[in-house]
């Protein structure tokens, strides 16, 4: 049974060469897929676990892709990283984000929004004048931008990234460490960045009602993150008794499909107007 179960996962499964066409053909198309529509913004809430209050979204990128269908972020974003064109997404993710959070200024609502960087983005010295420039243009104070970077992001050329960083925190802009608890993460790194924010890895806030030991990891950041003065995020919160273990721990802010999914644009608008009316 083991070996006719793996002879039809093979049949399944696409060449090497298959993986390595899509991936090029992915590359190729990402410049005019950001043109022509293809590739949009979506927008997961956050909410403070003391009174459920919505101070911000974190924006991810989606793909739509003619031939493929709906792309996951996790099979294009490190292919269009390799390939050199991260400078594009994360400009079209922030741009986009601006507008948003521009827009909710304008009608009275403080929420912010959270870009994701890539470790090239840490790298180039010329980014934190880009970000200036666009907070700029869209008139947004930069405490309203989150800026999450993963610590193998920092860690791949800590020379380069960490005037970079003290630049933008220096700017105002909110800094967060995602996916803390996972690598190497640890308390002498942590209190070596110029973050704001700590966002504890969703597969510990996933594991802590069935495994002591996730329950142990979480705990542990959240006791760490607050010796450090630093907001503490739970991200992939799907149920109830993961909400209130996290408020009963004193974690600050809770991210996850127990609150919502990651919505579109009118969705999100949708979903606002339903919790801010
Ligand atoms: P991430 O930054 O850790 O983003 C959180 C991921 O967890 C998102 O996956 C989100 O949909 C998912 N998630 C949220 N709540 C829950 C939950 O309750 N349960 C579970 N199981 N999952 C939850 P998504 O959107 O597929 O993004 C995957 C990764 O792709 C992101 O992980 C991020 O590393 C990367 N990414 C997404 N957008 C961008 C972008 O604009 N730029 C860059 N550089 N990376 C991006
Ligand atoms: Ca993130
Ligand atoms: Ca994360
Ligand atoms: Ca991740």
């Amino acid at each position: 049974a083991a070996r006719s179960g793996g002879e039809a996962a093979r049949e399944y499964m696409p060449s090497m060469g298959q993986v390595f066409l899509r991936r090029f053909q992915l590359v190729t198309q990402f410049r005019s897929a950001l043109e022509s529509g293809q590739v949009s913004v979506h927008y997961q809430p956050k909410v403070a676990l003391s009174d459920r209050q919505v101070l911000g979204v974190e924006a991810l990128v989606r793909w739509r892709h003619p031939e493929y269908g709906a792309l996951d972020p996790d099979e294009f974003v490190p292919a269009v990283e390799a390939a050199g064109l991260i400078d594009a997404l994360t400009t079209f993710v922030m741009e986009r984000s601006l507008e948003k959070v521009r827009e909710w200024l304008s009608r009275g609502l403080r929420i912010s929004a959270a870009v994701n960087l890539s470790v090239r983005n840490l790298a180039d010295t010329e980014f934190p004048d880009r970000v200036a420039d666009a907070l700029e243009r869209h008139h947004v104070p930069p405490e309203l931008l989150t800026l999450e970077l993963t610590e193998s992001g920092v860690m791949a050329d800590p020379e380069k990234a960490l005037p970079v960083l003290r630049r933008l925190h220096a700017m105002g802009i909110v800094l967060a460490v995602d996916d803390f608890g996972t690598g190497y993460s640890s308390l002498a790194y942590l209190r070596q960045l110029p973050v704001d924010e700590v966002k504890i890895d969703k597969s510990f806030v996933l594991g802590m009602g069935t495994d002591l030991g996730d329950l142990a990891v979480v705990r542990s950041i959240v006791e760490l993150g607050h010796s450090l003065e630093l907001t503490v995020v739970a991200e992939g919160v799907e149920d109830d008794a993961a909400r209130d273990a996290l408020t009963a721990m004193g974690c600050d802010v809770a991210q996850g499909y127990l609150i919502s999914r990651p919505l579109s644009d009118s969705r999100l608008e949708a979903w606002l107007r339903a919790r801010t009316h």
